[in-house]
């Protein structure tokens, strides 16, 4: 969402700006943190996955087409190479519409459009050709191209391979090849394949039926050759790939099934999953197994998303409270710290029936071990929900608290653990985990009051932090709040809300479904002898 500033400049507008200059903008990850999830630590706990990157078939489905416009001696050109892939992407996606088992719920790439042209081509008995996502290379270059690229199964256009700079993309070689040929054979004795895979006439609903019952997104296990070549393909040692690449990936699929075995819910529910990675933390930190380095880079990662969501809190509070109670010409920064000090450092909590109450002179210190009691074993996925639910500043600092008591489980584990690889990753305008931490102990040294934590966080982490990162992206305006001439002011556009970064769960619930490695059951997730096999592969 975006305004423009000539039409309706936020109030508390800068007086020194050119209007003219600047465009107000939402402005993603107002305080750094989610770039430290998006950009350092899924790539590295899931390379070659993207969170859009979410059904299995389409590997093969994409390689057979690059495969197809190669053999089929098209004009190498990226137009030419683009519009093919956006046809037969709409005429696939329109097949999967139809599938009697995914119906119209599916989402297959382009969906939101083709529902409509698939339920009134249904009347019409045939379906006119279009156009997949309006975006070169369609879902292709959106979502698959890059993982295919990174699983080594595709070059792309502008590669130099010998002596040539290709002009479209192409398989790198035969494992790509057999890949393509594997989903091929799924739709060879159609009529689609062998009469309308080309052309321009409307496609009778039918035949695109057909295609659904043939090679549907949701029926690779039904071409077990397929199923087998496309598990290889992210899972597979293989010469030329980044050997820690292909075992980081192999892992994040055997963690889920692993911790399934106690709670099926883990494959599809993260809040579950989260809370099933803290248990297992406490369980095996110290049992020197890859299972136990797995699931330390793994409570890293959401050991970060704690910590972020109680500055997600915080944040809401500070942008809050500014927008109720400083003056248009704004408040000097001490003033508005010492507001808040006053006014938000005091309150409670109540903690499953417990009444948490923390005074704003109580030493933090003190706050942490009632906090360690009162909390005790409870998940901190739990803290989470209720900390987010009440919203108020107590509650992001009960779970901060919290989060930090629980951290000395991780205290014996050395700097080169598995857990420090992804701890010690942070951003730009944040520190990760580790460093955070650090930061927290050294203040907690000076045995603060629980309003001088407050005040502590607010500057440092939210005030300091979206001041600058603002600034970096003037001209455009997403500033919430501004230091301006000394004095801080706040404008009530645009919204304060964001919330945790794509971590991949979603992408690879559906990957492992389709590649076969669990299924739904009576009423339960049930965990294949193929998902059996691939935990054992990565933990032995
Ligand atoms: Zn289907």
């Amino acid at each position: 969402m975006s305004a423009e500033v000539r039409a309706a400049p936020p109030p508390g507008w800068p007086e020194w700006v050119d209007q003219d200059d600047f465009e107000v903008k939402d402005g993603r990850d107002p305080i750094g943190l989610e770039t430290i999830t998006t950009d350092r630590i899924v790539p590295l706990l899931v390379p070659g996955v993207l969170a859009l990157s979410t059904r299995a078939r389409y590997f093969s489905f994409h390689l057979f087409l690059l495969d197809e416009f190669a053999r089929r001696r098209l004009g190498p050109t990226r137009e030419n190479q683009s519009i093919f892939f956006r046809t037969r992407e709409f005429e696939y996606s329109a097949a999967v519409l139809l599938c009697p088992r995914c119906g119209p719920t599916a989402a297959p790439v382009g969906a939101q459009s083709l529902r409509g042209i698939v339920r009134r081509g249904k009347a019409k008995g045939e379906i006119a050709r279009g156009f997949s996502v309006d975006s070169d290379f369609g879902g292709y270059g959106l979502y698959y191209r890059s993982p295919l690229r990174d699983l080594g199964l595709v070059h792309q256009r502008d590669t130099v391979v010998g002596e040539e700079t290709l002009p479209v993309d192409v398989l790198t070689g035969p494992r790509a090849k057999k890949i393509a040929a594997a989903f091929r054979r799924a739709i060879e004795r159609t009529t689609y394949y062998r009469r309308y895979f080309l052309g321009e006439q409307p496609i009778p609903v039918a035949v695109l039926r057909e295609v659904a019952e043939a090679a549907c997104l949701c029926r690779l296990t039904e071409s077990p050759e397929e199923a087998r070549l496309v598990r290889g393909a992210l899972f597979d040692d293989v010469e030329g790939l980044k050997p820690d690449d292909v075992l980081r990936r192999r892992e994040a699929f055997a963690l889920r099934l692993q911790l399934a075995d106690a709670e099926p819910g883990v494959l599809t529910d993260e809040a579950a999953f989260r809370r099933s990675v803290w248990a297992a933390l406490e369980r095996h930190v110290d049992d020197g197994t890859r299972l136990s380095e797995t699931v330390q880079r793994w409570a890293a990662l959401y050991g970060k998303e704690y910590y972020q969501e109680s500055l997600r809190i915080l944040w809401g509070e500070v942008n809050w409270f500014g927008r109720e109670r400083c003056p248009a010409d704004g408040l000097a920064p001490h003033t508005f710290f010492a507001m808040m000090r006053d006014e938000l450092g005091a309150g409670s909590l109540d903690i499953g029936g417990t009444e948490l109450l923390v005074a704003r002179d109580e030493p933090t210190n003190d706050v942490l071990h009632r906090v360690r009691a009162t909390v005790g074993s409870w998940p901190l996925e739990e803290l989470r929900a209720l900390a987010l639910d009440s919203g108020t500043c107590v509650a992001a600092l009960v779970l901060l608290l919290s989060l930090y008591d629980r951290l000395r489980t991780v205290e014996r584990l050395p700097v080169d653990s598995a857990w420090y690889e992804i701890a010690l990753e942070g951003g730009g305008n944040q520190p990760g985990l580790a460093a955070f931490v650090a930061q927290l102990r050294h203040h907690l040294a000076d045995e603060p009051a629980v309003g001088d934590t407050l005040v502590w966080l607010a500057r440092r982490f939210i005030v300091a932090a979206h001041d600058r990162i603002a600034s970096s992206k003037l001209p455009d305006f997403t500033f919430r709040f501004r230091l301006e001439a000394g004095r801080l002011r706040f404008y009530t556009k645009p919204g304060v809300d964001f919330g945790l970064a794509d971590s991949r769960h979603p992408a690879l619930a559906t990957l492992g479904q389709d590649m076969g490695l669990w299924h739904d059951g009576a009423d339960t997730a049930v965990i294949t002898v193929k998902g059996r096999a691939l935990v054992k592969a990565a933990f032995g």
